[in-house]
């Protein structure tokens, strides 16, 4: 027998402490890295040395060399891309995760896995008020949940027209032409790709980038046959929701498949209070969201919901004569994601939808756009300064002027390290957008950022 507590226990306690000294610099430390990858790439031994570590050795050695390299995105003042911090509950529950080390597959194999992930699948589909019967993939991200519902979608039209995708694949196949807003983000160009469904017909937006649905009705008109149409809830600079009764009224009248790509906007309709910007969302054939982004859980997370199980399962099931019984059952999870092998992603999510319960997920939602709606109305204070948007979720997109203003304020307020706001370009101008995406943002975070801001714009002066 294996001596296994003394093989993991000191490197184990050795990660606490790396973890817990981490969490605890995070709020008073730069949230820039200090080190660019290059120069940690330096300080690691540049061959693999021939003899075994100790592995808390190892931990040690590790932590100390990633931590001038690392980015505070667990920083209540990091508002980058919109990317999230990570709930206590649902960090923890991914350091069992890795303990157990499931592969999370199979119903029979894995069961414990199975059931936790089917539960929080079964809470989120109660929370964003979308059809109870759906499936739900855990997937590594947004981009991948995209190509699972888009996937989801080709199989559904591929049946519908009689074509053996399966046996046949793409090459003579009916076309699918697929319709997105012009604002559309480029997770589901790629989503595309990797399906062989090609470039997708951008449909017009209005100033906030929300699909124009007589755009659509228009577009859809000029290229008939088997179709997609892809919606946003949550336009990354924006933060605006395409208008989803109308436009999937659009796309029912002309039979096609509904995805929606709600990465972070999703969420939206877990509140009372703002699920009436997605009103109609529900009525789609497919979602994609992130838990890794507004539900605050560790990368990698995704969420691939499919309103069809049955399209969702014959594209990813490998039983090549595969059929779903009428009481098609949870399934196992491997059909329901591209991978075959993966960990347990699910149960992080189980941790932190149990950790803030329904209401603390709506708290938490209505939150961070209500920090954002701050940190808008702050920076509107300073002179010179322009909030480009409608802020009607998470996002606020700033200008200062020129676009040579804009720049120079950004790498100002980078450098500084205070805060972390991305630098982007909108409608044709050099923006800085700030996505509030984390969980412990409170308002001495918003005033501290807003703080960060002036400075950097009072040493930039105006052309
Ligand atoms: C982040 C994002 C994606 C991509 O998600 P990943 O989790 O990074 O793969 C897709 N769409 C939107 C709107 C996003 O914000």
């Amino acid at each position: 027998m294996s001596a296994l507590p003394e093989a993991y226990g000191a490197a184990l306690e050795r990660a606490m402490v790396h973890a817990t000294n981490w969490l605890a610099s995070v709020p008073t430390r730069s949230v820039r890295p200090q080190s660019d990858a290059d120069q940690v790439a330096a300080s690691i031994l540049p061959r693999l040395p021939d003899e075994p570590a100790d592995a808390a050795a190892v931990v040690d050695e590790l932590a100390a060399l990633a931590e001038p390299g690392l980015m505070a995105i667990q920083s209540g003042r990091f508002y980058g891309w919109v990317m999230g911090g990570t709930l206590p509950a649902a960090m923890a529950a991914d350091w069992l995760v890795s303990a157990w080390d499931q592969n999370a597959g199979l119903r029979f194999a894995t069961p414990a896995a199975a059931a936790i992930e089917e539960s929080a699948a079964d809470w989120l589909l109660d929370l964003l008020h979308l059809p109870a019967t759906s499936d739900v993939g855990f997937t590594t991200g947004a981009t991948t949940a995209n190509f699972v519902g888009l996937a989801a979608g080709r199989q559904h039209l591929m049946d519908e027209a009689g074509w053996d995708l399966e046996g046949l694949g793409l090459s003579g196949a009916p076309r699918i032409t697929v319709f997105a807003g012009r604002e559309r983000h480029a997770a589901v160009d790629l989503a595309l790709r990797y399906l062989g469904l090609g470039t997708c017909v951008p449909v017009d937006a209005d100033r906030e980038g929300r699909i124009l649905p007589d755009a659509l009705d228009d577009a859809m008109g000029e290229q008939p046959g088997p179709a997609i149409v892809c919606l946003q809830a949550g336009n990354l600079h924006s933060g605006a929701f395409d208008p989803m009764a109308d436009s999937i009224g659009v796309a029912r009248d002309r039979g096609a498949w509904v995805h929606v790509d709600g990465a972070f906007g999703l969420w939206a309709a877990a509140s009372p209070k703002l699920r009436e910007r997605l009103a109609g969302v529900e009525l789609a054939d497919s979602w994609a969201t992130d838990a890794h982004k507004t539900l605050n859980v560790p990368y990698d997370c995704g969420l691939a919901i499919v309103a069809r199980p049955e399209a969702m399962r014959r594209a990813f099931s490998v039983h090549t004569s595969y059929l779903i019984a009428t009481d098609a059952g949870p399934g196992d999870p491997f059909e329901k994601v591209p991978e075959m092998s993966r960990r347990a992603r699910g149960i992080p999510v189980w941790a932190a939808l149990r950790q803030l319960g329904r209401n603390g997920v709506i708290d938490m939602v209505e939150r961070l756009a209500e920090n954002a709606r701050a940190l808008a109305d702050g920076l509107s204070s300073i002179p010179g300064v322009e909030v480009l948007n409608d802020v009607v979720f998470t996002q606020v997109s700033v200008s200062f002027g020129s676009d040579e203003r804009t720049r120079r304020i950004t790498q100002r307020l980078m450098a500084e390290g205070a805060v972390w706001m991305s630098g982007s370009s909108w409608q044709g101008r050099n923006i800085l957008r700030i996505s509030v995406s984390n969980w412990s943002t409170d308002d001495a975070d918003v005033a501290a950022s807003v703080e960060a801001v002036r400075r950097a714009v009072e040493q930039e002066p105006e052309a």
